[in-house]
This record gives C-alpha cells, sequence and structure tokens, in this order.
C-alpha cells in the first residue's frame, strides 16, 4: 500500500474537522474522496501533506511513518498537492513558478547557489528541463513567459499541476482541479489525470463533479462531518444509501 492512514483526526477548537479517518491508498490508482462542503477533505490533505498537524492518529507512506512531518519533508517523501484556490506567485512568470517548485529535487545547497558551483549548475539545467517538460506536459509550454497571474484560472490550474509534477510524486493530491471549468475543461482535465496514472503517479482527487469522479476513480472514499461513511467502487458508492441521504441529497 502506498499510503495508509490510520485513525487520523484533527480538531480545530471544538470542531472535529477530520474525526477517526481510515484510508488505504494503492498504488498506480485513482482514489477519489467526495463529500458535502465542510466534509473535511481539504482538512485531510492538509494532513497528508503536512501543513496541519493531526490531532491523533498516523499517515505512512511508502511504509514510513511521516504523520506530522512539514511540507518540505512530505514532498521530498514523495507527496505533491494542489490547492483548492491556486496559488502561484503573482509577480513571476509561469516558468518561474514551476522552477521555484524544483528546488526540492535539487542537490545543491544555498551555499553552492551563491558560489555558482559546478553542482548547482547542474541543477539549474535539470531544473529548467524539468520544468518545461512538465509545462509541455499540462499543455502549458507556450506560455513560460507569461505572468502567471494574468492567466485564466483553468490554465492557472494546469500550471499549478505541473509545479506538483516537477517535484517529482509519487502521489498527487488534487483539490477540486474541475472546480469553475466548463463541461469541456472538465473533460481535458479527466484526460490529463489519466496521463498522470499512465505515468505510474497514484493520485488522489477531490471533486464535485460527480461524472468525472464516476469515470476516473478505482475506489472512493465519502466524508461526511470529517467521518468516513462509505468506501467502495463509483458502482458501489452509487447505490450506498448513506451516501445518497448525505451528499446526493435526495
Ligand atoms: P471540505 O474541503 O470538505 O469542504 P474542509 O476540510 O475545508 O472541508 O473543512 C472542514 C471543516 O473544518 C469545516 O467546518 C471548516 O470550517 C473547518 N476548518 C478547516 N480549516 C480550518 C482552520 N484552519 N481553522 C478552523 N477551522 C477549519
Ligand atoms: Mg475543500
Amino acid at each position: 500500500m502506498l499510503l495508509q492512514v490510520r485513525d487520523l483526526s484533527k480538531t480545530f477548537g471544538g470542531l472535529d474537522a477530520v474525526k477517526g479517518v481510515d484510508l488505504d491508498v494503492p498504488e498506480g490508482q485513482v482514489t477519489a474522496i467526495i463529500g458535502p462542503n465542510g466534509a473535511g477533505k481539504s482538512t485531510l490533505f492538509n494532513l497528508l501533506a503536512g501543513f496541519y498537524r493531526p490531532t491523533s492518529g498516523t499517515v505512512t507512506f511508502d511504509g514510513a511513518d511521516i504523520t506530522g512531518q512539514k511540507p518540505h519533508r512530505t514532498v521530498r517523501a514523495g507527496i505533491a498537492r494542489t490547492f483548492q484556490t491556486t496559488h502561484l506567485f503573482d509577480g513571476a512568470t509561469v516558468l518561474e513558478n514551476v522552477l521555484a517548485a524544483c528546488v526540492v529535487r535539487g542537490r545543491s545547497n544555498p551555499l553552492d547557489a551563491v558560489l555558482h558551483t559546478p553542482r548547482y549548475r547542474r541543477d539549474e539545467k535539470a531544473n529548467h528541463e524539468k520544468s518545461m517538460e512538465e509545462l509541455d506536459f499540462v499543455g502549458a509550454a507556450h506560455l513560460r513567459d507569461e505572468l502567471a497571474s494574468t492567466l485564466p484560472q483553468e490554465t492557472q490550474k494546469r500550471i499549478s499541476i505541473a509545479l506538483a509534477l516537477a517535484t517529482e510524486p509519487r502521489l498527487l493530491l488534487l483539490d477540486e482541479p474541475a472546480a469553475g471549468t466548463t463541461d469541456e475543461e472538465t473533460e481535458s482535465f479527466g484526460d490529463l489525470i489519466r496521463q498522470i496514472v499512465a505515468r505510474g503517479i497514484s493520485v488522489c482527487l477531490v471533486e464535485h463533479k460527480m461524472s468525472m469522479v464516476m469515470n476516473l476513480a478505482d475506489q472512493i472514499v465519502v466524508l461526511d462531518h470529517g467521518q468516513r461513511i462509505a468506501l467502495g467502487s463509483p458502482e458501489e458508492i452509487k447505490r450506498d444509501p448513506l451516501v445518497i441521504e448525505a451528499y446526493l441529497g435526495v
């Protein structure tokens, strides 16, 4: 199992944002996490990627306990994420944004950078190549010199995915990649996710667009009020009465 989450909880004041969640993410699959607004989906991602420290429970990635590790550690371990609302650096170009994400890959240290050592120059060249490769992969290579913040939301979301991929993850956490996009754009995000999985990268997908979830997911986890209320294949989840009540609202 690539990722194992056991009895994971996060409390904010008196609120259980995530409560006793168990989750197994197998390698090479798409695991979708669905649930109503406020169910704890983004909080779960923040716990996995180390943006929040869990109140209790454990996170094991590739056999190593990474519970409570900070983002710079989890990203080196192989977990990358995108955010529900994109946050690219405003004053920077598309390429500069992706280059910044590459920093975690390099072997050179800040002193190498100051002294411009051969090791630093090798890293710089490799990072440039990697950034362009990932921009090309998401279909944004031609936008390399544009200011990231001036581009449409959908394009910024693609660039955020390039940023995450540039860190060479084994697990990619996508928080509502298709939110606010047209049906056509949603289709193309679906294709992009399939191509990511074909590269051998496992995906956890938080998404409200049910057509996308049903088409892509190998397994679906349903959260409600911080708790896992269902787990199963798309077919099983569609029929689950608890899910229909909590999520589909019928
Ligand atoms: P979802 O992504 O499923 O919509 P969230 O994980 O964003 O849900 O939020 C789950 C609950 O935790 C919500 O009630 C939200 O208000 C609360 N919450 C999330 N982040 C924080 C925070 N940093 N401080 C306090 N409460 C938070
Ligand atoms: Mg959310």
